[in-house]
């Protein structure tokens, strides 16, 4: 397990701020280090928290316990009112036990708005005609979208996390949805710069465009970018407008088909058939590889890890982390596809869902089943989903690329001893220990 040896802390919220600048080794008011690496914690579990909850809110759907919930870590942040270590690790559950109820909320305004998702195969590359992009999560601003681009002759594609979209009845209905474009976020200024698209960027995680591409992107929601226009209403009319004014694209389809619209539904409906296989040995262990893509060398570990993992191993996955080996040909186990995309990464709950259902089918607590996650984290979303898993004594989660910069020694260590975390590091030797840590599982599992 990695050791982090960052020993400093920075604060500058209140008028004790040391030297007026912050406080960087400890408060003035009497804050440690740990205890302001713990606040910055919870903060950011809320940061993840309200994504979700905007675009519940978003679809007519609220809860007032999570907004109290939000109330009070903010309030708990304020100077001067909570010096307690252990209750900021407690707050930090309790912020994964909310997010899992945001998780719930969301999905149930999506499943009541949009249908059950179907397991729906998705074009890449480009069909002839002029396109309009959206990336970035929320659904109903693609919908609105291609509400009002219908009969247009416009085609309409997703980018990175919207590539869920394709798998829901209310939105693949549309015939003019017709694929998607590129990969995960990382590779916006490259694919738009070379695609003459108009490009529609709903909340995270939007980059700041080059001059290439400036002038035909939009935002929508929270996202905002310095001197682009910003559509607030979901009147996309000037997004149209800009794109009758590009050249349309080749009928270039590429090869690469990507498979999404599993939902846990879908997957429990097999729950018999998957336990036949796993009895008889033919599926020997399930992978949740899910999260955030970011644009470093270490991601290459999640394509490795998949491409490397026996045939008898099943991978669900969640996020745009799963853009590094999406493309992989997994196949199938006697029909079960061996890759299954559950969706955004709000969709972790239906990783959580399945797993409690593949427990409950085998009589076992989710730590014994033959499951492990192997989680890549780039923002907040990612780690309030993290603390949601720790929130229900999941142990043994392999996550990377890096140990969260705000965790310190004395944080990693409540990781380390309660739940067991380790760091990614060879997919090969990694693959090795999770498998056979695993022996006793299957036979467990055989009965
Ligand atoms: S709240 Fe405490 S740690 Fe933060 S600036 Fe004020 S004195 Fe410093
Ligand atoms: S999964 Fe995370 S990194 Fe990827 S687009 Fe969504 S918020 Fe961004």
């Amino acid at each position: 397990m990695t050791t982090k040896t960052e020993t400093n802390m920075f604060c500058y919220q209140c008028s004790q701020a040391s030297r007026g600048t912050g406080c960087t080794t400890k408060g003035v008011c009497g804050k440690d280090e740990t205890l302001s690496r713990l606040q910055d914690n919870l903060m950011i579990i809320v940061q993840g928290m309200s994504a979700y909850l905007y675009h519940a809110r978003e679809l007519g759907y609220t809860d007032t316990e999570i907004d109290a919930f939000m109330e009070k870590a903010f309030y708990a942040t304020f100077t001067n009112v909570n010096f307690d270590p252990q209750n900021f690790v407690e707050m930090a559950l309790e912020g994964g036990e909310t997010v899992i109820k945001t998780m719930r909320l969301l999905k149930r305004a999506l499943l009541e708005t949009y249908g059950e998702p179907q397991p729906t195969e998705v074009q890449t590359g480009t069909v002839k005609g002029r396109g309009i992009v959206v990336t970035g999560h929320g659904l109903k601003v693609l919908e609105e979208l291609l509400k009002q681009t219908e009969g247009k002759g416009i085609n309409i594609y997703t980018h990175s996390e919207m590539l869920p979209a394709h798998g829901y009845p209310g939105l693949k209905k549309y015939k003019h949805l017709v694929g998607n474009l590129g990969s995960s976020w990382i590779d916006q200024r490259e694919l738009f710069a070379k695609t003459p698209v108009a490009i529609v960027a709903r909340s995270n995680c939007v980059v700041p465009p080059t001059a290439a591409y400036a002038d035909r992107i939009f935002t929508a929601g929270p996202t905002r970018l310095a001197d682009v226009t910003h559509i607030d209403d979901y009147d996309f009319s000037q997004v149209i407008e800009r794109v009758e004014t590009l050249p349309e694209l080749e009928d270039a389809p590429s090869e690469t088909i990507l498979t999404t619209g599993f939902s846990a539904s879908t997957v429990a409906s097999l729950k018999g058939k998957i336990k036949e296989l796993v009895q008889a040995g033919r599926i020997k262990h399930f992978f949740v590889v899910g999260g955030c893509d970011s644009p470093t060398d270490k991601l290459r570990y999640y394509r490795d890890f998949v491409e490397r993992l026996p045939k008898d191993t099943v991978v669900l996955t969640v996020g745009c982390g799963k853009f590094r080996f999406n493309d992989i040909e997994l196949g199938d186990i006697d029909g079960i596809p061996r890759l299954i995309d559950l969706g955004q990464c709000n969709d972790a709950i239906e990783a959580i869902d399945i797993a409690a259902a593949l427990a409950e089918a085998f009589d076992v607590e989710i730590n014994d089943l033959p499951l492990t996650l192997v989680l890549s984290w780039m923002e907040q979303k990612a780690i309030s989903i993290f603390w949601s898993l720790l929130a229900l004594g999941i142990k043994g989660i392999y996550l990377g690329p890096t140990v969260p910069a705000w965790v310190n020694d004395d944080i990693l260590k409540v990781l380390v001893d309660n739940y067991d975390i380790r760091m990614i590091g060879d997919p090969d030797s990694d693959i090795d220990t999770i498998l056979r840590r695993n022996t006793g599982d299957e036979e467990m599992m055989a009965g």
